[in-house]
């Protein structure tokens, strides 16, 4: 099956949807082509007990509100599939769920995108595809040679996977203070918190609403002149959402520095002690999913792909979209992604006029 559309957007998580809501009030015609069987993204793989850092109505997609979450303050991952879902029917997306992008190409005027369902011609290509299936694992001396469990966290669901067994949660991100509090939390794991470096925890006001704040900020004063007020990053890494600050206020969070080597049964430390473990999960992160982009060469040696806000440098008619602040402040959060979103489609209509 080959087809022709103004543009196609590889990715159907949050990104995607933001980027369809303003390509349709832009009057283009598009296709939204998503690997996953069903809406929601990589929310719909996350684990259990996931809570947003931001209420609901700081979680928002352009258009239409997250309505709040019965009893929750901090909306669960199942509320926001629910959301994306409702998200999707209501302004008629045209979605196809179980359609995975295997290669775009140049070929003349338009961009070939070759999905496992067909191809089609676009003008131009939004890639919005995320991070989650892009796992990232730092090299640590004997890896290979753990004869335990490893996990990353796209594969952790509950404490109930590990009852009863002694866990190392590597990483001092989000991911890895929630995920150790989780298993500390339920009282039947016995884990072991590992950090490259020590942990820094935001202050218990900060939540998702302040950090979109503070990247704001960032950018009107980069957008204004040379200063940088050094935006989320400046301060901290770990949002103290209730369960991170339950278990660190019961003493459950403490984080050792990062063991010097595996061995069959557990981790050496540097000071040569040794703990041993049934389970490592790795919370250490994500890269971008571009291996579809890899035919058009615009990767730089950083791995990323260069450009001006959304659009790359080296291809014009490809924007990416929701991968992080180099796609657009805060870009890689509900909240966020929609102004850049609304840049790209702007963008793109004028392009395709004259095309
Ligand atoms: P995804 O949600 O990953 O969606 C990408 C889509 O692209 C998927 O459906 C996938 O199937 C599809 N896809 C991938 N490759 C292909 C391909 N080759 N062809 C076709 N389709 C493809 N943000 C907040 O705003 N608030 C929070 O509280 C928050 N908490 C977070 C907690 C965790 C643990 C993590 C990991 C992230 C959190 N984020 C939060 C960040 C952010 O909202 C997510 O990373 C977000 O899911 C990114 O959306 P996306 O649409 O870019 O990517």
């Amino acid at each position: 099956m080959t087809q022709h559309t103004d543009v196609v957007v590889v990715g159907g998580g949050q990104a995607g949807l933001a980027a369809g809501y303003h390509l349709r009030r832009q009057g283009l015609d598009f296709v939204i082509l998503d690997a996953d069987p069903a809406p929601g993204g990589s929310w719909q793989h996350m684990w259990d007990s996931l809570h947003l850092f931001s209420p609901a109505e700081h979680s928002s997609l352009p258009g239409r509100h997250m309505p709040a979450q019965p009893g929750e303050t901090y909306p669960g991952g199942g509320h926001v599939v629910d959301y994306l879902t409702d998200y999707e029917k209501r302004y008629d997306l045209p979605v196809q769920h179980g359609s995975r992008v295997d290669a775009v190409r140049r070929d003349g005027g338009r961009l070939q995108v070759e999905a496992d369902t067909g191809t089609w011609w676009a003008k131009v290509v939004i890639s919005a595809t995320g991070t989650w299936s892009r796992a990232f694992l730092p090299a640590v001396p004997g890896r290979a040679a753990f004869a335990g469990r490893q996990l990353h966290t796209v594969n952790y669901r509950s404490p109930a996977d590990f009852t009863g067994q002694r866990v190392i949660v590597i990483g001092g991100g989000n991911s890895g203070a929630q995920i150790a509090a989780d298993l500390a939390l339920d009282g039947q794991v016995e884990v072991t918190w590992a950090t490259q470096r020590p942990p820094r925890f935001l202050a218990d006001h900060i939540d998702g609403r302040a950090l979109f704040d503070v990247a704001t900020a960032r950018r009107r004063a980069l957008e204004e002149g040379p200063s940088d007020t050094g935006g989320v990053a400046s301060l901290g890494d770990i949002v103290a959402v209730p369960s991170v600050r339950a278990a660190r206020d019961a003493g459950l969070l403490v984080a050792k520095p990062m063991f010097a080597r595996f061995t069959a049964d557990g981790a050496q430390w540097a000071d040569g002690s040794h703990t041993a473990v049934d389970a490592v999960i790795w919370c250490t992160g994500f890269r971008p999913a571009l291996a579809h982009l890899a035919l058009l060469h615009l990767r730089s040696a950083r791995g990323h792909i260069p450009t001006d806000g959304t659009r790359a440098l080296g291809e014009p008619r490809l924007h990416l979209l929701g991968y992080g602040d180099w796609t657009g402040p805060a870009s890689a959060t509900l909240i966020g992604v929609g102004r850049p979103a609304r840049d790209a489609a702007r963008q793109i209509k004028a392009l395709c006029a004259r095309n």
